[in-house]
């Protein structure tokens, strides 16, 4: 049964007369998939609440940052107690080393670190502290991951980029594409070759551990650390952009679980509790070339942000005291998510491939092995689109995108995972 969305529909109509799109961040249009978008009013826990008096079980998280859950009670507290002392003072204050020092706690690999308020300002400086660092001007990114929308790495990029199906970006110089090259994910012989093309003159790697934003996909064995060995074998640096993966598929990241130790690291999503803010740290000897210590400028008016820094505390305090309770849980529901979704697929004949690593997960339509983006691109994203409209209609929003991730939060129970298996039951079988 169609949901009433007459109230979201109307203010979609107003959004777009405003916004082009109607938004403010292009998947959030829901073209890839069709229907309407609701408009959210609230979220508390695992739930999101729309204009008209829907509620859905929420699947995607904010795209990441909400681990515990909306409006988790400490979250709010922390961002309400800070905004009685002023949402900023553009100087410094107690709680950005504080949360410096949580974050070096859970990467060891992040000798200094620096607060900005995206993932996108991350991963950009962290490329200009490469170049800097190592006077070379080629980067080389892997097809299908997303670092942000910064110049030069939108190019072959996944997430909004690849949903929408365009190479790169209009408005990109030539001239700046030109120095990102582009390599499939999973394929050490293909950054080989790339190094031997150009010896002295690639900066850095920057890749996604687990790739979120082409879909969920993992790492082959010993992928990671052969990244690593080649980079530095050439004098490059190597820059894990964990926006996605940090904290979530341990409190280390991806870089504990898969046990590699980056030169410099992205973070974003859940750093900042939901409020914007991100981070990118690394050796000292590296981190030390930023101004005012060195000569690669970077800059931010709001950047450390007394809310953001609340928001951050809290949620990564909670992180860290119940961190042997909350990993393992997150794990186990998510598995019966993935896995019982995968059942009810093979059951009603939906060739479906499950890609799961922690509480990142992704149902793609195809029944082709998903490593790297080209066999992403094999999915039936049509098929997707019906499923995602029909689970929307039984109550359960996913990420509107094929090429996007799932998250689970630590809100997410028993009951959300009979609610997701019950809206799948229906959704596969007319689909
Ligand atoms: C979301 C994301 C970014 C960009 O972060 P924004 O805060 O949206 O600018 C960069 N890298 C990865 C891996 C991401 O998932």
């Amino acid at each position: 049964m169609p949901l009433p969305l007459n109230r979201s529909r109307q203010l979609q109509q107003r959004a777009e007369s405003l916004l082009p799109g109607g938004v403010d961040s292009p998947v959030r249009a829901f073209r890839s998939v069709g229907g309407d978008p609701p408009f959210v009013t609230r979220a508390e826990g695992a739930y999101l609440y729309d204009e008209d008096g829907n509620r859905y079980v929420d699947m995607f998280g904010s795209w990441g940052p909400m681990i515990l859950g909306h409006a988790f009670p400490p979250v709010v507290e922390a961002i309400r107690e800070a905004a009685g002392r002023s949402a900023s003072f553009g100087a410094s204050t107690a709680a950005e080393a504080d949360l410096a020092l949580m974050v070096q706690e859970c990467f060891p690999s992040i000798e200094k670190l620096r607060f900005v308020n995206s993932g996108t300002e991350a991963c950009m400086t962290a490329i200009r502290l490469a170049r800097g660092f190592t006077g070379r001007n080629f980067v080389i990114k892997f097809e299908g991951c997303y670092h942000g929308h910064s110049d030069s790495l939108l190019v072959k990029a996944g997430s909004g980029v690849a949903t929408l199906g365009i190479p790169g970006s209009a408005g990109v110089p030539a001239e700046t594409a030109m120095h990102t090259l582009a390599l499939p994910f999973n394929d050490l012989e293909a950054v080989r070759a790339a190094f031997a093309a150009r010896p002295k003159e690639i900066a850095c790697i920057i890749v996604e551990p687990v790739v979120g934003n082409a879909g969920a996909i993992a790492p082959l064995p010993g992928y990671l650390n052969g990244l690593r060995d080649i980079a530095h074998r050439h004098g490059a640096l190597l820059i894990l952009d964990e926006v996605m993966t940090g904290f979530r598929l341990s409190l280390g990241g991806a870089q504990r679980l898969y046990d590699i130790k980056p030169d410099l690291t992205t973070l974003g999503k859940i750093i900042g509790g939901g409020l914007p803010c991100a981070a990118f740290g690394g050796r000292a000897e590296i981190m030390n070339y930023l101004a005012p210590l060195g000569p690669v400028y970077q800059a931010g008016t709001l950047s450390g942000n007394p809310l953001a820094m609340a928001a951050g505390i809290a949620t990564l305090q909670h992180l860290i005291e119940n961190e042997q309770a909350i990993y393992p849980q997150l794990q186990k529901t998510t598995e019966a998510i993935a896995t019982g979704v995968a059942a009810i697929a093979r059951e009603a004949g939906v060739p479906l491939m499950t890609n799961q690593v922690g509480s990142m997960f992704t149902w793609f339509f195809t029944s082709n092995m998903v490593t790297n983006f080209a066999s992403a691109s094999t999915s039936d994203t049509a098929a997707f689109g019906r499923f995602h409209r029909a689970m929307l209609e039984a109550g359960v929003w996913l990420p509107p995108s094929q090429f996007e991730a799932a998250f689970v939060s630590t809100a997410h129970g028993p009951a959300e995972v009979k609610a997701i298996l019950d809206a799948a039951l229906r959704s596969l079988q007319t689909s």
